[in-house]
C-alpha cells in the first residue's frame, strides 16, 4: 500500500528510481518498527530486576537488626545486579549489532583461536557443574570475520549448552569445512528443546522456560545476538535438538578464502 502512494507523488522520476525510493521507505519502516518493539522489550525487561532490586534494598532497610537476614537479602541484590548488568551489557552489545551502517571488519581470523576464547569463558561454569568441554575437527580452517563477534556468538551457543544440561554430561565444539563455509558445531546431551520452540528461540528475548532461564542467568539475548552475527559475516546459525536427548547448534561462516559477507549482508535478520 505505501509502495503504491508513493509511485503517485513521485511518478515524475521514472520507475526505475520510484521502486528505490518506495524500497528505501519500506526498508525504513521496518527498522524504525524493530526499533520500536525493540525498546519497548527492553523497558519491559530491566523493569523486572530493578523493581527486584528496589523491594530487596526496602527489606534490607526494614531488616537492619537482624544480620542473618541482612546478609541472605543483600547477597540477593547482587545476584539481581549481576543479572542486570548482563542484560544492559547483551542490550547494547544487540543494539550495535541491529544499528544502521555497523559493518562488522572482516580479516582472516584463525578459528583454533575464536574457539579456545569461547571455551575458555566458559570453562569455569562448566567446571562447577562438572561438564567437560571438548573441542576438535578443523581447528586449523581460518574465516573471514570480526574476532571479537565470533567469540561472543560462539561463546553464547557455549555458555547455553552448559547452561541447559545437567551435571557431568559433555559439550563438544566441532569444526568443519564444506563447500567454502567453516561450520562450528557446539553439540550438547541437555534438555533439548520442545519441537513448538525450536523455531522461537532465535527470537529477542524469548525464553523455553523463563523461571530456568532467569536462574541460569539467561536474558532471553543470547541466540539472537548470535544469528546477527552470523548474518552479519554472510553467514548463518541453524538448530537440531530432541527433549531430553540434546542439541547441536551450528554456526556457519565464510572460509577465509572465500569472503561473502559483505554481499550477504542484504538478508540481514531484525
Ligand atoms: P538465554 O539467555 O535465556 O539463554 P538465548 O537467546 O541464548 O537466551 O536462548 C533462548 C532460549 O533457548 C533459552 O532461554 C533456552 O530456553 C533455549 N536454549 C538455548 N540454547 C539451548 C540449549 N543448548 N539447550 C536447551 N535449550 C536451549
Amino acid at each position: 500500500q505505501g509502495t503504491v502512494l508513493l509511485q503517485v507523488r513521485v511518478a515524475p522520476l521514472g520507475l526505475e528510481r520510484v521502486l528505490v525510493l518506495a524500497e528505501d521507505r519500506t526498508e525504513a519502516r521496518r527498522v524504525e518498527a524493530i526499533r520500536r518493539d525493540f525498546v519497548v522489550n527492553v523497558s519491559h525487561e530491566l523493569k523486572t530486576p530493578v523493581g527486584a532490586l528496589a523491594l530487596l534494598a526496602e527489606t534490607v532497610a526494614d531488616a537492619a537488626d537482624d544480620p542473618v537476614a541482612v546478609r541472605r537479602f543483600t547477597e540477593r541484590m547482587q545476584r539481581e545486579a549481576v543479572r542486570l548488568s548482563a542484560l544492559v551489557q547483551e542490550i547494547i552489545e544487540l543494539s550495535r549489532l541491529q544499528g544502521a551502517g555497523a559493518v562488522p571488519k572482516l580479516t582472516p581470523v584463525p578459528i583454533r583461536d575464536v574457539v579456545e576464547e569461547a571455551v575458555d569463558r566458559a570453562r569455569t561454569t562448566a567446571q562447577s557443574k562438572n561438564i567437560a568441554i571438548t573441542t576438535g575437527g578443523a581447528l586449523d580452517s581460518e574465516v573471514y570475520g570480526d574476532h571479537n563477534l565470533l567469540v561472543t556468538a560462539v561463546r553464547n551457543l557455549v555458555d547455553n549448552a552448559v547452561a541447559y544440561s545437567g551435571p557431568a554430561s559433555r559439550v563438544g565444539v566441532g569444526v568443519s569445512e564444506r563447500a567454502g563455509l567453516v561450520e562450528i558445531a557446539v553439540v550438547d546431551q541437555g534438555i533439548g528443546i520442545a519441537e513448538d520452540a525450536q523455531e522461537r528461540v532465535f527470537e529477542r528475548f524469548y525464553r523455553v522456560d523463563p523461571a530456568r532461564s532467569r536462574d541460569t542467568g539467561g536474558t532471553g539475548l543470547g541466540l539472537s545476538i548470535v544469528k546477527h552475527v552470523a548474518a552479519d559475516h554472510g553467514g548463518d546459525v541453524t538448530m537440531w535438538s530432541e527433549p531430553g536427548r540434546g542439541s547441536t547448534f551450528t554456526l556457519r561462516i565464510p572460509a577465509a578464502d572465500r569472503p561473502g559477507g559483505a554481499a550477504a549482508r542484504a538478508a540481514r535478520p531484525a
